[in-house]
């Protein structure tokens, strides 16, 4: 096991079931929701921040919001709204240095701001 709790889960050294998985991303529901529908949408490649994408990566964050909308869909949360969220560094509220988004749904979320 690595240092980074989302690259275990990508090489499947953690047992997290996951929602979703091609070759090029996962996703799997949050350990601490912070709403009825919580879920993590996670590239396979080790990338920090959100500040350490490279151009090659930008088609990545594309495909994350296709399959966020699919999952929303899924879940039942489309229509009625959902936030997508993406921490950066420390005062963006970052834990896990390995970037990642969150779909969050299924309540009134507050506005921001
Ligand atoms: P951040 O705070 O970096 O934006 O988001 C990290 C998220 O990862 C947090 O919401 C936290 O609950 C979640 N998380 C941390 N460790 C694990 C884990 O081992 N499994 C799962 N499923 N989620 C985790
Ligand atoms: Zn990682």
């Amino acid at each position: 096991m690595g240092d980074c709790i989302f690259c275990n889960i990508a090489d499947g050294e953690m047992d997290t079931d996951l929602i979703y998985e091609d070759d090029k991303i996962m996703a799997f529901e949050d350990i601490n929701p912070k709403a009825p529908v919580h879920i993590l949408l996670v590239p396979k490649k080790h990338i920090s921040t959100l500040m350490d994408l490279e151009n090659e990566d930008y088609s990545l964050v594309g495909h994350i919001y296709k399959i966020a909308a699919k999952l929303a869909e899924e879940h039942g949360i489309a229509k009625e709204g959902f936030r997508i969220v993406s921490n950066c560094n420390e005062k963006g509220g970052q834990t896990v240095f390995h970037v990642h988004f969150h779909l969050l749904g299924g309540r009134q979320l507050k506005k921001m701001g």
